[in-house]
């Protein structure tokens, strides 16, 4: 990919400013730098059909971490774009932003989308940058009624179902989906518990998740759905799952 630099910070007219360190420029560029900054920092990039905005008007994180987000970003979600939903957001803006107190999450609006990232999680967690993999789901899903229609399990379940699939180093994050069925895990439990699960029933019935995902998409989801892509109710399915996942474990113990 190609390096990103973002224009320079400081101009060389400022940097003689400094240097001859009279008080009321340096005054002057105090001021000024926070300004300079938050230009300086919007990276545009345009990949297929596809405008990123990078911005971290404080310049939270570094060189190094920005363009590893970036090279994320689209090489996971052009993939996912075409492969689940090929009209979703041409155009995205990632936000570095230290007041954001979450993980990140997508905001997705007429074909806009905003993905907000703590930098304080990537200080702690450098390698979790697959986080961005998860995010970019959200954007492709842009399902109404998240939490509605929309079940936030299944939507979460998908996004970490995509990220075990799309991920470019899930590994470096320290992050993998459960090879075990813990007896207070459900299928509703959630993103990785959920996508492990997807995982195996894909494998079961290939197509079940971009059949879901269709029909969220269209508001048409109801649990109904799993008979018709299965020919199991997902009671059952996850019956014979957690049975699959369980019994080595047993045997071994
Ligand atoms: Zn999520």
């Amino acid at each position: 990919m190609p390096v990103l630099r973002p224009q320079t910070v400081r101009s060389p007219r400022g940097t003689r400013l400094a240097l001859r360190a009279a008080p009321l420029a340096g005054a002057l560029l105090a001021l000024l730098l926070p300004l300079a900054v938050q230009a300086a920092d919007d990276v545009r990039m345009v990949r297929d059909d596809v405008t990123l905005v990078y911005r971290d008007a404080s310049g939270a994180l570094d060189d190094a971490m920005r363009e590893h987000i970036v090279h994320t970003f689209f090489a996971t979600y052009l993939p996912q774009r075409a492969a689940f939903n090929p009209a979703a957001a041409t155009s995205v803006d990632i936000v570095i932003d230290p007041d954001y107190e979450g993980v990140a999450f997508v905001d997705n609006q007429d074909g806009r989308a905003t993905m907000t990232i703590n930098p304080a999680w990537l200080h702690d967690k450098p390698g979790d940058v697959d986080l961005v993999t998860h995010e970019a789901m959200h954007i492709v899903q842009a399902y109404p009624g998240y939490g509605d229609g929309a079940p936030v399990w299944l939507t979460e379940g998908i996004a970490d179902y995509v990220r075990d699939a799309y991920g470019l180093d899930n590994a470096a994050g320290g992050w993998a989906l459960p090879t075990t069925v813990e007896p207070e895990h459900r299928y509703d439990t959630g993103y990785r518990v959920s996508g492990a699960f997807l995982k195996w029933a894909e494998g079961e019935h290939p197509g079940l998740v971009a059949g879901l995902d269709d029909a969220l998409r269209r508001g048409r989801y109801t649990p109904a759905l799993w008979t018709t892509l299965t020919g199991h109710d997902i009671d059952t399915l996850w019956a014979t799952y957690a049975e699959t996942r369980t019994r080595p474990e047993e045997a071994t113990g």
